[in-house]
């Protein structure tokens, strides 16, 4: 698909009535499609060694791998090994700005972001055109499987600036043909009133806002507007409940922002196998565990300018082998969350979402939206009852009685979804801090 010239700035045109965005991958016969993997790795490799790439040239002579000729493709793949996002941010330190992991010049970039730094200093991301084009392509596969065609109007509330994943899921949506309609993540009630003002003249045919979804139905209602008149419609995604865990969509923008995308006939998501070996691996042997079981979701890139070898995310994928009756042909993988969220209390391990997932069950607390914290248990609180502060819904007053009721179904909720026992502390409306993006729902005391 050539981008050259003004006129062919997106893909060619697709008959929207065709199964797949790229049925010549999508549907490649899966030797085939292990081959063109094969010649991609190796080239990475080759690439990694004669650029060279000082950080991925000493992790293969550290396995002895000295020249191209040493490497034996996807069967040598687990000599290689692991690089995690410390690695990088170590590069960074030594060599500012940019470290000594890149494959390309900065300069033959045309984008940058900065990872939000979440959990630690924040790397920076280059992407080439090529790079991009990757992203993007992929992202339309996910998009054509979810019965999305070019022609819909699309809105979605993502961070910029020097962050830069607004930026690729507004230029991945244009590629694609959607109308993108971008407005400003709800840090604040007047920004999300902005959005929400906005969709009621615009109303966009796919609402999804993905982590700030829930702030724009609490704006909403203390304005008055109905989300329905917004667009705004909680819609679940083909996919999503099939199997444990959740479909392996993203590994990051600091990796692969569109690396699967689930068909909804089976669980997982459906990988973008030409352009990434996606492993579940023991992080103890570098091994890959057995289908279907949890190891870390480990990723190499094949095919892009700036690429990454055996990158550990640090979270939990299961990767499943066998065939789908969607017919598509590639492997699928689930995500089980990062293994740094994870709450280790009286002897069980679980992520916050699953929480999450108890409490929405209870009413009295999730109305118009869920707001809740959990304090992490320090190691000598570890066998006590686990704190979780949760907020009244609007309009439940705090009557002494009616609390009791709301704490102890709260209770009973996690008790029964995490075998746990929970101290509920209701709040009123309005006191866990809001964020525009991501809320944190683990706080330390
Ligand atoms: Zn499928």
């Amino acid at each position: 698909m050539p981008l050259d010239g003004p006129e062919v700035l997106g893909p060619t045109p697709r008959d929207h009535s065709q199964a797949y965005w790229d049925p010549a991958v999508q549907t490649m016969d899966p030797e085939q499609l292990h081959g063109l993997q094969d010649r991609r790795l190796k080239e990475l490799v080759a690439r990694a060694l004669g650029t060279p790439v000082p950080l991925f040239g000493r992790k293969l002579r550290s396995a002895g791998i000295e020249s191209p000729e040493d490497f034996g493709g996807i069967a040598d793949l687990h000599r290689i090994p692991l690089t995690v996002k410390q690695d990088l941010r170590d590069s960074e330190a030594e060599l500012p700005p940019w470290g000594d992991y890149r494959f390309t010049s900065p300069r033959q970039a045309v984008r940058l972001g900065t990872s939000t730094g979440t959990t630690g200093d924040p790397t920076i991301s280059i992407w080439t055109r090529r790079d991009l084009w990757i992203e993007y392509e992929s992202a339309a596969r996910t998009w054509w499987r979810f019965g999305h065609r070019p022609g819909m109007i699309v809105t979605h509330a993502h961070p910029a600036y020097l962050y830069g994943g607004g930026a690729m899921l507004s230029g991945a949506y244009e590629y694609f043909g959607f109308l993108n309609i971008w407005v400003p993540p709800p840090d604040t009630d007047e920004l999300a009133e902005q959005g929400l003002r906005f969709w009621t003249k615009v109303k966009p045919d796919i609402p999804f806002m993905g982590f700030s979804t829930g702030r724009f139905f609490e704006v909403a209602a203390k304005l008055g507007i109905d989300p329905l008149d917004a667009g705004l419609e909680f819609k679940g995604l083909p996919g999503f409940g099939l199997g444990k865990g959740m479909p392996l969509m993203t590994a990051g923008a600091e990796c692969y922002a569109y690396v699967g995308g689930p068909c909804g006939q089976s669980p997982g998501a459906h990988l973008c196998e030409d352009w990434a070996i996606v492993q579940a691996v023991d992080p103890e042997t570098g091994r890959e565990v057995p289908e279907g079981e949890w190891g870390n979701l480990v990723v190499t890139t094949l095919d892009r300018d700036n690429g990454l070898l055996r990158y550990d995310l640090e979270e939990a994928c299961a990767v499943l082998r066998g065939p789908c009756e969607c017919g598509e042909t590639s492997i699928r993988a689930l995500w089980g969350g990062r293994f740094k969220d994870l709450v280790a209390v009286q002897g069980k391990r679980f992520q916050p979402s699953e929480l999450e997932t108890a409490l929405r069950q209870v009413g009295g607390v999730s109305e118009p939206t869920l707001e809740w914290q959990l304090v992490r248990p320090r190691p000598d609180q570890a066998g006590e009852p686990l704190v979780v502060r949760v907020e009244r819904s609007e309009g439940s007053g705090a009557d002494r009685l009616h609390d009791e009721d709301i704490a102890s179904r709260c209770a009973a909720a996690i008790r029964e979804a995490l075998s746990i026992t929970t101290t509920i502390e209701l709040l009123d409306r309005g006191s866990i801090p809001r964020s525009g993006y991501k809320s944190s729902r683990v706080v330390d005391q």
